[in-house]
């Protein structure tokens, strides 16, 4: 996309919008119109429901392709799910939106064979005991990601747009991207990007930055590892409650995976922190070990050597300590912000932030017409 001033359709119509429109419907089809910056769960969010009530909404992710942290990597021929597990469902809202992606077979349950795995040894959970039972695990379905290209289904989505700076213009907000050539121009504006991301961008919000101080993020070093022969243990998802792994799951007992047998294995936060800047290819090696004994734990017979591992780091991983309210708005300069950091931990959080967000954008729309 070489300049998406003109990617925003309210701006690309421009021309055509002004002959039919008098001033005062010119002001608010203006006023209607927002860059959501990170097109995650919250941004996706948010952007669809400014969108399905009329707004003009650009969104702009650094990222290749839709995602954010409920990401899937493709290393052909496997394909993992290297951030977000699965999630759950608690909200009323949030089951209708999981209600109507379930319906068009976005998302399906999960129902891995669950076991945990301590200094003393490996408890295989009794299915009638789990958890899950009482919070289904939902997974997006071929991969993690496919969640948030449903969510996005019809947006002005703009990949590969690195906003590196954000300033107050006479009318708005203008942000630039790393190629400094695109800039774009709305009077609302929404970060829904991670908090220590957002603080990097608001220098002169000194307010706002100064909220996003109480949040706490954690980073998670994920690693990717597939084998050439199934290997032989009693589970298909573990919580690791000793050494430096805290989670490992097998990607084909996941509902329309492929058979192939590859696992995702992610680190504890306190690993991951200490180990945050050390070299991938070291990581991957160190966490492919403990895995192998992990394995042999459980049993495995022989031993068995990866035909692929390879480690990602997720710098702003888990929500350690959220802001505690829903969303950030600033009436006065018109900038929001929201994101799984506002509630928790979660994609649930994330959706519910998005939503909030918008329904704040448009209850003020809706004060402004009535008082018309
Ligand atoms: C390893 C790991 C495991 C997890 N496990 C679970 C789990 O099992 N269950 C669960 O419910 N949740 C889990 N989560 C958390 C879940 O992934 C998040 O809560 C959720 O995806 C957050 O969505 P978001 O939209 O708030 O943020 P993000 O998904 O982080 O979206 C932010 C977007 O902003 C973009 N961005 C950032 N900065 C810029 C910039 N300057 N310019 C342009 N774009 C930018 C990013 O590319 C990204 O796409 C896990 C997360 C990780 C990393």
């Amino acid at each position: 996309m070489s300049d998406f001033r003109d990617l925003n359709p309210g701006l690309r119509h421009g021309e055509l919008l002004t002959m039919s429109l008098t001033q005062p419907d010119r002001a608010k089809q203006n006023e209607h119109r927002a860059i959501v910056v990170g097109a995650g769960v919250a941004g996706s969010v948010c952007g669809r429901d400014l969108a399905a009530a009329g707004w003009s909404v650009t969104l702009l992710d650094k990222a290749r392709g839709p995602g954010g942290r409920a990401s899937s990597r493709r290393i052909e021929p496997h394909r993992f799910d290297h951030g977000a597990q699965y999630f759950t469902v608690r909200s009323e809202s949030f089951q209708r939106g999981v209600d109507s992606m379930a319906s068009r077979g976005t998302v399906k349950l999960w129902r891995p064979r669950t076991a945990h795995i301590n200094s003393s040894g490996i408890s295989i959970d009794d299915v009638d005991d789990e958890p899950s039972n009482r919070h289904p695990r939902w997974v997006a379905c071929p991969g993690m990601n496919d969640l948030v290209r449903d969510l996005q289904h019809g947006l002005d989505i703009n990949f590969q747009h690195h906003v590196e700076r954000i300033e107050r213009a006479a009318d708005g907000w203008e942000v630039t991207c790393a190629d400094a050539a695109r800039t774009a121009s709305a009077p609302n504006l929404v970060l829904a990007i991670p908090a220590p991301q957002a603080t990097a961008l608001l220098t002169d919000q000194p307010e706002i930055r100064c909220r996003l101080e109480a949040v706490r993020m954690q980073p998670c070093w994920a690693v990717m590892i597939a084998y050439d022969r199934t290997l032989d243990v009693p589970f298909d998802a573990a919580r690791v409650e000793a050494g430096p792994l805290r989670w490992v799951a097998r990607q084909s007992s996941r509902p329309d995976r492929s058979p192939l047998e590859s696992w995702v294995l992610h680190a504890s936060p306190e690993w991951s922190r200490d180990h945050l800047e050390a070299e991938s290819k070291i990581i991957a090696e160190d966490l492919q070990r403990e895995f192998e004994r992990i394995l042999q734990v459980a049993g495995l017979e022989g031993t068995v050597s990866p035909v692929l591992c390879t480690a990602h780091r997720w710098r702003y991983a888990l929500v350690d300590q959220p802001l505690g309210a829903p969303y950030l708005w600033c009436a006065a300069s018109r900038i929001g912000l929201c994101g799984d950091w506002c509630l928790g931990p979660r994609i649930e959080a994330a959706y519910e932030s998005g939503r909030e967000l918008a329904q704040c954008l448009l209850r003020r729309r809706e004060a402004r017409a009535q008082a018309v």
